[in-house]
């Protein structure tokens, strides 16, 4: 499978759901397209799409609308604007994957600079699948600082290793939080991306602090770099966005990153 046009096609994974994932992928793909990229996200969870509700788009009429469908700048494809979300999607796995494949190839993504794809939390045979399948150019994994969650990143590197596609490296969510007086509390213990990133010797591409408007922003359908552009977090992303392109046009360039070693 091709994606003419398609310059790098990153997947934003994690070892398992409530990390933060979907928001960070959202959030990376709006801060990329305000440091200048073209820019696309497809939502490759078909049983529980988080891009219609994150990105304030419900179902959409197939038949008059043209997909990727585009807001905030930004070109979207989700499971979500096809099926009502309230009727879960009881496919499996095959079926699964083939709809990935179609929002894939079928769709006309290019020219973009970046397509994102967020994908199922985990790392069982539908990610596997996926990532086989996509031509990876790239794939970031989302942890957050407790050593259980490193525990699951921890074999999201290995999948992406087994399947030979390059970690761009590791993105620590809910690392820190500002208060009020504009200090740094780290809640949680600090350090879990860093740990993971040495371990599996990629970087680590940033730390995204907690800020109960991103759960705010998620629900109300403008992610927070969009909607509170001078927000510590908006910045934090406006900074990993950089360290992405920095990084993709660097493993572009040297044709793939050393192996991950674990
Ligand atoms: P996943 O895709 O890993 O399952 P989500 O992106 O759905 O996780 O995020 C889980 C919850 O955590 C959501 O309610 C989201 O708004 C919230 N969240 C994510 N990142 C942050 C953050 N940095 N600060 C505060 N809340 C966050």
């Amino acid at each position: 499978m091709a994606l003419p046009g398609v310059k790098y096609l990153i997947a934003v994974a994690s070892g398992k759901g409530g990390v933060g994932k979907s928001t960070v992928a959202a959030n990376l793909a709006l801060a990329l397209k305000m440091l200048g990229q073209s820019v696309g996200l497809m939502d490759a969870d078909i049983y529980g799409p988080s891009v219609p509700t994150m990105m304030g788009i419900g179902m959409v009429d197939q038949s008059t609308t043209p997909f990727p469908v585009e807001k905030y700048g930004i070109k979207l494809m989700s499971m979500g604007f096809l099926v009502d979300p309230n009727q879960a999607v009881i496919w499996r796995g095959p079926k699964v994957a083939q709809a990935v494949a179609a929002f894939l190839s079928q769709l006309n993504w290019g020219p973009l600079d970046f397509l994102i794809i967020d994908l199922p939390p985990g790392t069982g045979d539908a990610q596997l699948t996926l990532t086989q399948q996509a031509p990876l150019t790239g794939a970031i994994v989302v942890t957050t600082p407790q050593d259980i969650s490193l525990i699951d990143a921890r074999k999201g590197l290995r999948m992406f290793n087994e399947v030979k596609v390059p970690v761009i490296g590791v993105i620590e969510n809910m690392s820190y939080f500002i208060g009020d007086d504009g200090k740094r509390y780290e809640i949680f213990r600090h350090g879990g991306g860093q740990k993971l990133a040495r371990e599996g010797a990629v970087p680590l591409l940033g730390e995204i602090p907690i800020d109960p408007r991103v759960a705010e922003c998620g629900d109300c359908g403008e992610p927070i770099v969009s909607k509170y552009p001078d927000s510590p977090v908006a910045a934090a992303y406006l900074k990993l966005a950089q360290v992405v392109v920095d990084e993709s046009k660097r493993s572009a360039e040297h044709a793939g990153l050393p192996e991950v070693q674990l």
